[in-house]
């Protein structure tokens, strides 16, 4: 498999570190757990990113090498730089595909593109039920109608974003709300897709449905290759 997106997982890697339940599910981190499930699902080239490294892990050589980039993030959206954020944005534009998992709703790269507040409703502990709501939808092939996760935090409407160009996923919690849970997004030449799952204490990616949606996402979301506009002025054509 040589025509699989070049992908990037980009995990703040906090949670793991510094607390025990984290830890446990996530020993690898969740950046580790995601790459596994990439290189699993057939992706020839994963890398990690993480952001106590040198440039947040995402120097201009690295960017420029992604065709997909994962984002997870929680607790230092502001440890962010600038310039990254930047990048990330400029790239997205350019035709790099962005998958934002979970709290990433909140990162500043994704409000940056979405160009609201993100916000939306929370709680511990519930569990989750996914339905499909795009049953032709490359992101739900292979699934069946819907996934069960036994324990994941509750995300509950209104999710603060603009209207998606396409739905796929509506979850539903125990205590009786419902969320847009994956949703697809163009911004410039750039696909987005934004996946709800993956609270830090909870082993969503480990399960064998959460994986499938995140390969697909990363086949869905690289970019395709197409004609160069022309901008700014220009003379007639001949
Ligand atoms: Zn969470």
């Amino acid at each position: 498999m040589t025509d699989t997106p070049r992908v990037t997982v980009w995990n703040e890697y906090r949670h793991e570190q510094n607390e025990r339940r984290p830890a446990e599910v996530y020993p690898a981190g969740i950046h580790g757990a995601l790459a596994d499930a990439l290189r699993e699902g057939g992706v020839a080239q994963v890398g990690t990113a993480t952001l106590d490294e040198p440039h947040n892990g995402l120097p201009d050589e690295v960017l420029e090498a992604t065709d997909v980039l994962l984002w997870w993030g929680h607790i230092a959206h502001d440890e962010v730089a600038d310039e990254v954020v930047e990048r990330v944005h400029r790239r997205v534009l350019g035709g790099m595909g962005l998958v934002v998992l979970h709290s990433g709703h909140f990162s500043r790269v994704f409000k940056s593109l979405m160009g609201t507040t993100c916000d939306l409703k929370w709680r511990h502990g519930d569990r989750e039920r996914l339905w499909v709501v795009a049953p032709g939808h490359p992101i739900a092939e292979g699934l069946g109608e819907y996934i069960d996760l036994g324990e994941e935090e509750m995300y509950g409407e209104h999710f603060d974003v603009p209207p998606p160009d396409e739905l796929v996923f509506v979850s539903w919690f125990g205590g009786g709300e419902v969320f847009r849970s994956g949703l697809c997004y163009r911004r410039g030449r750039g696909r987005i897709f934004y996946f709800r799952p993956g609270h830090e204490e909870n082993p969503s990616y480990y399960d064998p449905d959460v994986r499938r949606v995140i390969n697909n996402a990363v086949r869905w979301a690289a970019p395709s290759p197409g004609p160069e506009p022309t901008r700014g002025n220009t003379e007639p054509l001949e």
